[in-house]
């Protein structure tokens, strides 16, 4: 149960005062995204930190008053003048002056009586807001604050500012902050009292004090102690929910799986080609993981097109030799289809049994393919996180491989690993992840690279073209289907829509019908499985020469011999996306073009994303350059920005603190692995407020 001490940050904001039923929703859109059910939390205003701030503290007479720079200025107040009746167009103006000048108020649509009352004729108020200058003269435009001379306290002289949503004013949120604030617990203090000290660091509840209470732009910076502070907590109680995963997964004991090599043999001899010593290193490493009698923890990561499917199958063929079963779980049933295909040629010809599970197979079916693995029948079972259900059950499964892990989460590794006693784990992913990232959602798992691709592969030529140069680029694309390539063509919507000038895969679709003929086929993520099934074949068989296609095939879709990628509003694409979409082709020994469609103007970060596009095909490097873009993302204010998963930390900033953060779990549980100790108490504090419930609840399994 989460400790009552947190109930305060737990609360819903709603209960904050000033805050209904309305304002919480609003709230709740910006804190925990749109479609979220819960109401958002008092803690998650507090982790929702200031972008920027205001600063009253520029105190220049009306003469002095910069153009478009925020002042505070004492004026007396001169005369009123509202605009002539049932023009509302005419703003009301309040003329005001200093010992230097004379100053403008301007209200659009102001309440006549409401102002008169706030500045009466002849009284001195200070004023504050953006200072205009227009025909000579300078305007303030709706000031923030006018405050009389006793209430002069009650003007803030440095506001933070919070990015917002629609509905939610800096006032209203500014408001709810402060509330919040005040209702913060005295926690336990977590965090290692030596490393306290040396960083410096204030305890949690100084640290939300001083980050929403900005003195200048510094205290707001991801480098600010109380920020590292919150970052640190953020990242610790990550790493400490990994690390008891990774106990409570090595604790079942696992059994040691050894073979003979027979069956794997068999797969080389009949493979056209020859692996890479990358695949014949990470082979070796799982192997030797799986005859050790502790549970494999290991992620395979892979570039696209490195190989992952033959290293997986290998893996499968031993645990298969040994006496087990192996299943493999990928995130989409296009891609596990697409296993089954490729697998089980190879499987069958080393008497391996291999069976797909997915949302389709129903009824007689499913029950077979149920009764099959439990008996043993089924040797090799490949499909959905349909694996995970509660009536799949293994006669004796040996090792699970997740591919494509970064949509599955811990929940997911955790369940295949309890579909058997002593399962061995092989994760991998896609899009090659820098090793912050590794740390932060892997936790301490083994690592196998494959870091080198296949010899056969020719470069990826990457170009970038301008939407206005369409029908140069379809007429190149139709000569291309002329010379017998493959084309993906790839749109980022179904259907259009209204709102957004993007055209959909429905509309080019139909627009390169209209040139080609039967040629173009289309998948897309609202298609029946069927029906996407029938398309990919096509495509692959080379009944069809162009696929048109939502993203449904950026994971691993494997069409060897198709040469050119057209990404069409490709600024509207992730840079890990755009990579992962590229991938698809340049995975045969003939020569590849990648094409981005863009609609311009392109903002910056857009035109980063193609040039690191155009300049290099390294997985590692690019997702590098992801997360830095990201990060600046955030700095500039963009949504969707920083580090995924994360409230508070940024791994660009705070990667440093993730290090010590995984030694420090490490400690931790090597010395307290129950968390009874009065720190390990704090600590499970922590835990909670961070969500890691589920970590929580494997201390108490034991
Ligand atoms: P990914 O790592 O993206 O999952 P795949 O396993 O789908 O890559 O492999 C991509 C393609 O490369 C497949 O067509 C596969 O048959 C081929 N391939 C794999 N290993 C080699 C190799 N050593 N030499 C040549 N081609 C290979
Ligand atoms: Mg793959």
């Amino acid at each position: 149960m989460r400790p009552e001490i947190l109930n305060p940050l737990f609360a819903s904001v709603n209960k904050l005062p000033g805050i209904g039923p309305k304002l919480a929703l609003g709230l709740t859109k910006l804190l925990r995204g749109g479609d979220n059910q819960d109401v958002a939390r008092v803690g998650d205003l507090l982790f929702h930190l200031p972008s920027s701030l205001i600063d009253r503290r520029n105190r220049p007479n009306i003469a002095e008053a910069t153009e478009g720079v925020i002042a505070t200025i004492k004026v007396r107040i001169d005369h009123h003048e509202a605009p002539p009746r049932g023009n509302r167009r005419i703003p009301y103006k309040v003329s005001v002056h200093d010992e230097t000048g004379e100053m403008t108020l301007v209200y659009f649509h102001g309440q006549g009586s409401w102002l008169e009352k706030q500045m009466p004729v002849g009284e001195v108020r200070y004023v504050s807001g953006t200072v205009e200058w227009f025909n000579g003269r300078p305007n303030m435009v709706h000031p923030d604050y006018i405050v009389s001379e006793d209430k002069i306290s009650e003007l803030p002289l440095v506001e933070p500012v919070y990015s917002l949503t629609a509905g939610i004013s800096q006032k209203i949120i500014v408001k709810a902050v402060r509330a919040a604030l005040s209702t913060i617990p005295q926690l336990p203090e977590w965090i290692d009292p030596s490393l306290l000290a040396r960083e410096r660091w204030p305890d949690v509840e100084q640290a939300l004090e001083n980050l929403h209470t900005p003195r200048d732009i510094l205290d707001l910076s991801p480098e600010n102690i109380s920020w590292k502070r919150l970052a640190y907590d953020e990242l610790l109680a990550g790493q400490l929910a990994l690390s008891l995963v990774r106990a409570k997964m090595k604790k079942s004991t696992g059994k040691a799986w050894v073979d003979r090599g027979e069956k794997r043999q068999i797969i080389l001899d009949s493979l056209p080609f020859q692996l890479t010593q990358a695949q014949d290193r990470s082979v070796d490493e799982i192997l030797h993981d799986m005859a050790q009698p502790e549970r494999m923890l290991r992620l395979l990561q892979g570039d696209v097109g490195s190989g992952k499917t033959i290293v997986a199958l290998l893996a499968c063929a031993a645990a298969v030799e040994a006496g087990g079963q192996a299943a493999i779980m990928a995130p989409t049933e296009i891609l596990a289809r697409q296993h089954l295909a490729t697998i089980t040629p190879l499987a069958e010809q080393c008497g391996i049994r291999v069976a797909i599970l997915t949302g389709r197979e129903k009824g007689k079916e499913r029950e077979r393919i149920y009764a099959d693995l439990q008996s043993g029948e089924i040797d090799l079972l490949i499909g959905t996180h349909a694996l995970f259900q509660a009536n799949v059950t293994f006669k004796n499964l040996a090792l699970g491989i997740v591919d494509e892990q970064h949509r599955f989460g811990v929940h997911q590794r955790l369940a295949l690993t309890s579909k058997g006693n002593g399962v061995d784990i092989l994760v991998m992913t896609a899009t090659p992840i820098p090793r912050t990232l590794v740390l932060t959602f892997f936790g301490d798992m083994d690592v196998s690279k494959l870091d080198e691709k296949p010899a056969n592969r020719q470069k990826i030529i990457t170009n970038a073209i301008a939407m206005e140069r369409i029908d140069e680029l379809t007429s190149r694309v139709v000569d291309a289907v002329g010379r017998g390539e493959k084309i993906y063509w790839v749109c980022p919507l179904v259907e259009d829509n209204d709102e957004l000038p993007v055209t959909s895969v429905e509309t080019r679709h139909k627009a390169l019908v209209a040139k080609l003929g039967q040629n173009v086929g289309l998948v897309h993520g609202r298609m029946k499985p069927a029906e996407k099934d029938a398309a990919m074949a096509d495509f692959k068989e080379g009944r069809t020469r162009i696929l048109v296609a939502t993203t449904v095939i950026d994971v691993g879709v494997d069409v060897p011999d198709a040469t050119i990628m057209v990404i069409e509003h490709a600024e509207r694409f992730g840079l890990a996306q755009l990579h992962q979409l590229r991938g698809r082709v340049g995975r045969g020994d003939k020569s590849s073009t990648c094409l981005l469609l863009f609609k311009g103007p392109l903002g910056e970060i857009a035109q980063a994303r193609i040039n690191i596009m155009r300049e290099t095909e390294d997985g590692f490097r690019i997702a590098e350059e992801d997360l830095r873009l990201r990060g600046e993302g955030e700095i500039l204010g963009t949504r969707q920005s920083g580090t995924p998963g994360f409230q508070v930390a940024r791994l660009e900033v705070h990667g440093d603190l993730l290090e010590i953060a995984r030694d420090d779990a490490r400690l931790i549980l090597n010395s307290d692995p129950q968390l009874a100790s009065e720190r390990g108490e704090a600590l499970r504090t922590l835990l909670y407020l961070f969500s890691k419930d589920e970590a929580v609840k494997l201390l108490r399994a034991g």
